[in-house]
Protein backbone atom coordinates (compact mmCIF):
# COMPACT_ATOMS: atom_id res chain seq x y z
CA UNK A 1 0.00 0.00 0.00
CA UNK A 2 1.05 3.79 -0.63
CA UNK A 3 -0.93 6.16 0.58
CA UNK A 4 -0.17 9.97 0.34
CA UNK A 5 -3.14 11.16 2.23
CA UNK A 6 -3.05 8.89 5.32
CA UNK A 7 -0.64 8.21 8.26
CA UNK A 8 2.59 6.09 6.44
CA UNK A 9 2.48 2.95 8.66
CA UNK A 10 0.26 1.72 6.36
CA UNK A 11 2.75 2.09 3.65
CA UNK A 12 4.22 -1.49 2.77
CA UNK A 13 1.75 -3.48 4.31
CA UNK A 14 0.26 -6.29 2.28
CA UNK A 15 -3.63 -5.62 3.02
CA UNK A 16 -4.61 -7.39 0.12
CA UNK A 17 -2.49 -10.82 1.33
CA UNK A 18 -3.41 -10.72 5.02
CA UNK A 19 -7.19 -9.80 4.36
CA UNK A 20 -7.14 -12.84 2.29
CA UNK A 21 -5.63 -15.20 4.73
CA UNK A 22 -8.04 -13.85 7.59
CA UNK A 23 -11.24 -14.28 5.57
CA UNK A 24 -10.33 -17.15 3.55
CA UNK A 25 -11.55 -15.78 -0.05
CA UNK A 26 -9.91 -14.05 -2.51
CA UNK A 27 -9.30 -10.35 -1.91
CA UNK A 28 -8.71 -7.33 -4.05
CA UNK A 29 -7.33 -3.74 -3.06
CA UNK A 30 -7.95 -0.54 -5.27
CA UNK A 31 -7.37 3.15 -4.76
CA UNK A 32 -11.65 4.43 -4.21
CA UNK A 33 -11.03 6.49 -7.12
CA UNK A 34 -9.65 4.08 -9.44
CA UNK A 35 -12.80 1.71 -8.17
CA UNK A 36 -14.87 4.71 -9.06
CA UNK A 37 -13.79 4.84 -12.37
CA UNK A 38 -14.66 1.04 -13.24
CA UNK A 39 -18.18 1.48 -11.36
CA UNK A 40 -18.75 4.49 -14.00
CA UNK A 41 -17.17 2.39 -17.33
CA UNK A 42 -19.43 -0.14 -16.32
CA UNK A 43 -22.62 1.48 -15.17
CA UNK A 44 -22.62 4.71 -15.33
CA UNK A 45 -22.11 7.92 -18.12
CA UNK A 46 -18.49 5.94 -19.13
CA UNK A 47 -20.38 3.15 -20.60
CA UNK A 48 -20.78 4.00 -24.14
CA UNK A 49 -17.21 4.58 -24.08
CA UNK A 50 -13.76 3.35 -24.08
CA UNK A 51 -11.88 6.23 -23.52
CA UNK A 52 -12.97 8.18 -20.40
CA UNK A 53 -11.45 10.56 -17.38
CA UNK A 54 -13.31 10.26 -13.95
CA UNK A 55 -12.51 13.10 -11.84
CA UNK A 56 -13.58 12.91 -7.72
CA UNK A 57 -14.12 16.18 -6.61
CA UNK A 58 -13.97 16.11 -2.63
CA UNK A 59 -11.70 16.58 0.36
CA UNK A 60 -9.16 15.91 -2.73
CA UNK A 61 -9.05 15.50 -5.83
CA UNK A 62 -8.74 11.78 -7.58
CA UNK A 63 -8.89 10.38 -10.52
CA UNK A 64 -9.23 7.57 -12.65
CA UNK A 65 -8.22 7.06 -16.50
CA UNK A 66 -9.87 3.95 -18.75
CA UNK A 67 -7.88 4.23 -22.26
CA UNK A 68 -8.82 1.97 -25.39
CA UNK A 69 -11.60 -0.38 -23.00
CA UNK A 70 -8.98 -0.54 -19.98
CA UNK A 71 -8.51 0.73 -16.68
CA UNK A 72 -5.41 2.37 -16.26
CA UNK A 73 -3.30 1.66 -13.44
CA UNK A 74 0.74 1.68 -14.14
CA UNK A 75 3.29 -0.05 -12.08
CA UNK A 76 1.76 0.90 -8.51
CA UNK A 77 -2.11 1.10 -9.44
CA UNK A 78 -1.70 5.36 -9.05
CA UNK A 79 -1.33 5.88 -12.90
CA UNK A 80 -4.24 8.85 -13.09
CA UNK A 81 -3.69 10.67 -10.30
CA UNK A 82 -4.84 13.87 -12.41
CA UNK A 83 -5.65 15.69 -9.04
CA UNK A 84 -1.55 15.94 -8.28
CA UNK A 85 -0.51 17.16 -11.39
CA UNK A 86 1.30 20.38 -11.16
CA UNK A 87 -0.87 23.60 -11.94
CA UNK A 88 0.63 26.53 -9.80
CA UNK A 89 4.38 26.46 -9.99
CA UNK A 90 5.13 28.20 -6.37
CA UNK A 91 1.22 27.17 -4.70
CA UNK A 92 0.95 25.83 -1.47
CA UNK A 93 2.19 22.44 -0.31
CA UNK A 94 0.11 18.97 -1.22
CA UNK A 95 -0.39 16.14 0.91
CA UNK A 96 1.58 14.26 -1.83
CA UNK A 97 4.68 16.48 -1.37
CA UNK A 98 4.75 18.66 -4.49
CA UNK A 99 3.68 22.37 -4.21
CA UNK A 100 0.68 23.60 -6.55
CA UNK A 101 -0.94 20.39 -6.94
CA UNK A 102 -4.50 20.85 -8.96
CA UNK A 103 -5.76 19.54 -5.16
CA UNK A 104 -4.73 22.21 -3.10
CA UNK A 105 -6.18 24.79 -5.66
CA UNK A 106 -9.66 23.15 -6.89
CA UNK A 107 -10.60 20.94 -3.57
CA UNK A 108 -13.31 21.15 -1.28
CA UNK A 109 -10.74 22.44 1.34
CA UNK A 110 -9.16 24.84 -0.97
CA UNK A 111 -12.13 26.52 -1.53
CA UNK A 112 -13.63 26.69 1.68
CA UNK A 113 -9.79 28.61 2.62
CA UNK A 114 -10.40 30.96 -0.16
CA UNK A 115 -13.73 31.75 1.13
CA UNK A 116 -12.68 32.10 4.57
CA UNK A 117 -9.88 34.66 3.67
CA UNK A 118 -12.50 36.52 1.66
CA UNK A 119 -14.92 36.84 4.71
CA UNK A 120 -11.90 37.74 7.41
CA UNK A 121 -11.21 40.87 4.67
CA UNK A 122 -14.82 41.44 5.28
CA UNK A 123 -15.08 41.08 0.77
CA UNK A 124 -18.06 38.52 1.07
CA UNK A 125 -21.13 40.17 3.23
CA UNK A 126 -23.64 37.71 1.58
CA UNK A 127 -21.72 34.70 2.30
CA UNK A 128 -21.27 36.01 5.59
CA UNK A 129 -25.18 36.22 6.50
CA UNK A 130 -25.73 32.94 4.97
CA UNK A 131 -22.75 31.61 7.17
CA UNK A 132 -24.53 33.01 10.19
CA UNK A 133 -27.76 31.81 9.26
CA UNK A 134 -26.57 28.04 9.06
CA UNK A 135 -24.69 28.41 12.38
CA UNK A 136 -21.22 29.25 11.34
CA UNK A 137 -20.54 25.94 9.09
CA UNK A 138 -19.22 27.11 5.76
CA UNK A 139 -19.04 24.42 2.87
CA UNK A 140 -19.18 24.38 -0.56
CA UNK A 141 -23.12 24.57 -0.59
CA UNK A 142 -23.26 27.40 1.75
CA UNK A 143 -20.95 29.12 -1.18
CA UNK A 144 -23.61 28.18 -3.74
CA UNK A 145 -26.17 29.72 -1.94
CA UNK A 146 -24.29 32.69 -1.87
CA UNK A 147 -23.87 32.78 -5.55
CA UNK A 148 -27.43 32.22 -5.79
CA UNK A 149 -27.77 35.65 -3.88
CA UNK A 150 -25.48 37.61 -5.58
CA UNK A 151 -22.41 37.06 -3.85
CA UNK A 152 -19.81 38.65 -6.45
CA UNK A 153 -16.68 37.45 -4.25
CA UNK A 154 -17.66 34.09 -3.73
CA UNK A 155 -18.60 33.75 -7.43
CA UNK A 156 -15.33 34.63 -8.39
CA UNK A 157 -13.74 32.23 -6.22
CA UNK A 158 -15.26 29.11 -7.47
CA UNK A 159 -15.08 30.35 -11.19
CA UNK A 160 -11.14 30.59 -10.16
CA UNK A 161 -11.07 27.30 -9.03
CA UNK A 162 -13.47 25.68 -11.82
CA UNK A 163 -10.78 27.66 -14.41
CA UNK A 164 -7.69 25.31 -12.19
CA UNK A 165 -10.15 22.10 -12.90
CA UNK A 166 -10.29 23.19 -16.92
CA UNK A 167 -6.90 23.52 -17.34
CA UNK A 168 -6.19 20.50 -15.21
CA UNK A 169 -8.88 18.79 -17.29
CA UNK A 170 -8.12 19.93 -20.93
CA UNK A 171 -4.36 18.72 -19.76
CA UNK A 172 -5.80 15.11 -19.59
CA UNK A 173 -7.63 15.24 -22.19
CA UNK A 174 -4.92 16.50 -24.41
CA UNK A 175 -2.11 14.01 -23.03
CA UNK A 176 -4.95 11.16 -23.21
CA UNK A 177 -7.60 11.76 -25.74
CA UNK A 178 -10.27 10.69 -23.89
CA UNK A 179 -13.38 11.91 -25.18
CA UNK A 180 -15.73 11.88 -22.31
CA UNK A 181 -14.83 13.19 -18.64
CA UNK A 182 -16.99 12.36 -15.88
CA UNK A 183 -17.43 14.63 -12.57
CA UNK A 184 -18.12 13.24 -9.43
CA UNK A 185 -17.78 14.24 -5.54
CA UNK A 186 -19.45 16.18 -3.59
CA UNK A 187 -18.27 19.72 -5.29
CA UNK A 188 -20.61 18.62 -8.09
CA UNK A 189 -23.33 20.51 -6.50
CA UNK A 190 -21.71 23.49 -7.55
CA UNK A 191 -23.74 22.05 -10.60
CA UNK A 192 -23.22 24.84 -13.76
CA UNK A 193 -21.05 26.82 -11.71
CA UNK A 194 -18.23 24.72 -11.86
CA UNK A 195 -18.89 22.79 -15.22
CA UNK A 196 -18.93 25.44 -17.57
CA UNK A 197 -15.63 26.49 -16.89
CA UNK A 198 -14.35 23.20 -17.02
CA UNK A 199 -16.11 23.20 -20.47
CA UNK A 200 -14.87 26.25 -21.57
CA UNK A 201 -11.55 25.64 -21.03
CA UNK A 202 -11.75 22.19 -22.78
CA UNK A 203 -12.76 23.75 -25.78
CA UNK A 204 -10.70 26.75 -25.54
CA UNK A 205 -7.38 25.08 -24.56
CA UNK A 206 -7.45 21.96 -26.85
CA UNK A 207 -5.84 22.76 -29.79
CA UNK A 208 -4.86 19.96 -30.98
CA UNK A 209 -7.42 17.92 -32.01
CA UNK A 210 -11.28 18.68 -32.25
CA UNK A 211 -13.54 19.04 -29.20
CA UNK A 212 -16.79 18.96 -30.65
CA UNK A 213 -17.16 15.39 -29.43
CA UNK A 214 -15.25 15.49 -26.33
CA UNK A 215 -18.00 15.76 -23.46
CA UNK A 216 -17.75 16.99 -19.80
CA UNK A 217 -20.76 15.80 -17.53
CA UNK A 218 -21.89 15.14 -13.86
CA UNK A 219 -21.72 11.72 -12.38
CA UNK A 220 -25.18 9.71 -13.06
CA UNK A 221 -24.32 7.67 -10.22
CA UNK A 222 -22.96 9.99 -7.92
CA UNK A 223 -21.45 8.16 -4.35
CA UNK A 224 -22.30 4.93 -5.64
CA UNK A 225 -19.70 4.55 -8.39
CA UNK A 226 -17.07 3.19 -6.38
CA UNK A 227 -19.62 0.51 -4.46
CA UNK A 228 -20.54 -0.34 -7.79
CA UNK A 229 -16.85 -0.49 -9.60
CA UNK A 230 -15.65 -2.92 -6.62
CA UNK A 231 -19.09 -5.46 -7.19
CA UNK A 232 -17.86 -4.89 -11.08
CA UNK A 233 -14.15 -5.57 -9.75
CA UNK A 234 -14.80 -8.19 -7.42
CA UNK A 235 -17.42 -10.10 -10.68
CA UNK A 236 -14.13 -10.39 -12.61
CA UNK A 237 -15.68 -8.32 -14.79
CA UNK A 238 -12.96 -6.70 -15.96
CA UNK A 239 -10.41 -9.64 -14.83
CA UNK A 240 -7.95 -9.78 -17.53
CA UNK A 241 -6.28 -6.30 -17.01
CA UNK A 242 -7.09 -6.30 -13.52
CA UNK A 243 -5.13 -9.58 -12.94
CA UNK A 244 -2.48 -8.33 -15.44
CA UNK A 245 -1.91 -4.94 -13.33
CA UNK A 246 -2.21 -7.02 -9.78
CA UNK A 247 1.32 -9.34 -11.10
ZN1 LIG B 1 -0.39 16.62 -4.79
Amino acid sequence: LFLPNLPTNWRGIPLGARLCKRTGRPVRVANDARVATLGEFTFGNGRRSDNLALVTLGTGIGGGLVLNGQLLLGRYGAAGELGHQTIVPDGDVCGCGNRGCLETVASGPALVAAATKALRRGRAPILKSVVAENGGVLTPREMMLAVSRGDAATAEIIETAAGYLGIGVANVVTITGVERVVLTGGLTALGKLLLDPVRLAVHERIGMFPTTRITVELSKLADRAGTLGAIAMAAGIHDAFIMKAAK
